[in-house]
């Protein structure tokens, strides 16, 4: 069955590793709208608030979920759960700013938990194609490295080599992950890899709590803590159900062929409370005006944002290609405005911030 524009072939299940997850939530509907099996891999399947949203879109749908249990850090954690599959979306990676060991907290899973799903792709013989959930931040660390880019914009050849344990440990994490999931996939020709790198992801979640760091950098916004000013921060911006839509073309597009820059545009927290400001500026203490990089400095460290940060990003646009997901992905991308509106509707209906 399609979805969107891309048919689904429903004759064998699907694996989703991380299926909680903000990303992964929109793939697995996708997938049950098209009328697919799909095996969802979570930590556990017995947190009933974890994943209802999942078990009633299955109930409204033709597809079959089936849950399984399975962790990132568990070698062969994933051989049930993959038995039988066709395709594997590998989502699973923690995605957090905020960590006090960042080796055991993001690395080890990022990197062990590939390593490990991947292994157990070669070790499934019904596997013939991995989409992996990278990032843009696999390929660069701070917006300054854009305009050093060939071309003076970031492309699928682009790798990250800034990031490391004490500076940007997430993107180090999804680094080493997308470098050992190419090596992974280069020693074998069983199935194919096709990895989808996301911007910063925005628009409406599917669950209640979602854990998503993209939710505490739109809380930030639109609760009060950039008031007094929003930084400059450059960035791109993709919707969730685009990201969705992107690794469904990954799967079942037969040419489907390396890594993808999945952005709709490039962006900072100022443009984004600008889009947000026509709807919901009246009742939300969005920021109305730009907070300059000299204060950004001063305060930055106090905000989770060390100075190398600060120089690097701020006043800085990001600049990234995105021609080869439209080429080869056949990817339209969703205004700014309407991912942020339809974001902050469901923030508001779950109760994740109050008015002013
Ligand atoms: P999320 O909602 O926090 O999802 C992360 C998922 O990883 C959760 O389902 C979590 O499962 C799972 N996970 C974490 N540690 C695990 C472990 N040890 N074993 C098994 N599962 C584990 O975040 P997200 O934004 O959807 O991220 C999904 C993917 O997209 C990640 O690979 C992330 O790097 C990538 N990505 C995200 C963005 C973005 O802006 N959001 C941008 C680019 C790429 P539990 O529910 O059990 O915790």
């Amino acid at each position: 069955m399609t979805q969107g524009t891309i048919t689904v072939d429903t004759s064998s299940p699907v694996l989703v590793t991380g299926a909680t997850g903000y990303v992964a939530g929109w793939i697995v509907k996708g997938l049950l709208e098209a009328g697919a099996t799909v095996h969802a891999a979570v930590r556990d399947p017995g947190n009933a608030a974890k994943v209802a949203h999942l078990t009633k879109i299955a109930d409204q749908s033709d597809g079959t979920l089936k849950l399984f249990a399975a962790d990132l850090l568990q070698e062969g954690s994933y051989a049930e759960a993959m038995q039988g599959c066709e395709i594997v979306f590998h989502t699973a990676s923690p995605f957090t700013a905020r960590v006090d060991d960042p080796q055991k907290e993001l690395v080890d899973p990022a990197l062990n938990g590939t390593r490990n799903v991947l292994d157990q792709a070669s070790a499934t013989e019904s596997v013939r194609r991995v989409v992996l959930t990278s990032s843009v931040v696999s390929i660069y660390t701070d917006a300054v490295e854009c305009a050093d880019a060939p071309g003076g914009q970031l492309t699928e050849a682009v790798w990250n080599t800034s990031a490391s344990l004490e500076y940007q440990p997430y993107s180090l994490s999804k680094t080493l992950a997308e470098k050992a999931a190419w090596e992974i996939a280069d020693a074998q020709d069983q199935w194919k890899l096709v990895v989808i790198n996301p911007a910063l992801v925005i628009g409406p979640s599917l669950q209640k709590s979602p854990t998503s760091e993209s939710f505490h950098l739109v809380q930030m916004l639109a609760s009060g803590a950039m008031k007094s000013g929003a930084p400059r921060y450059g960035m791109g911006v993709v919707d969730v159900r685009d990201v969705a839509q992107a690794h469904l073309a990954a799967a079942y597009l037969e040419e489907a062929e390396g890594r993808h820059i999945v952005s709709a545009q490039s962006a900072d927290f100022f443009e984004m409370a600008e889009a947000l400001r026509p709807r919901f500026g009246k009742d939300y203490a969005l920021p109305t005006r730009v907070a300059p990089k000299w204060l950004v400095w001063l305060l930055g460290p106090s905000m989770d944002m060390p100075r190398k940060m600060v120089s690097r990003n701020v006043n800085v646009r990001w600049k990234a290609d995105n021609s080869k997901s439209k080429r080869a992905l056949g990817m339209t991308y969703r205004p700014m405005r309407e991912s942020l509106e339809d974001m902050m509707d469901k923030m508001i209906s779950d109760g994740a911030f109050a008015a002013k």
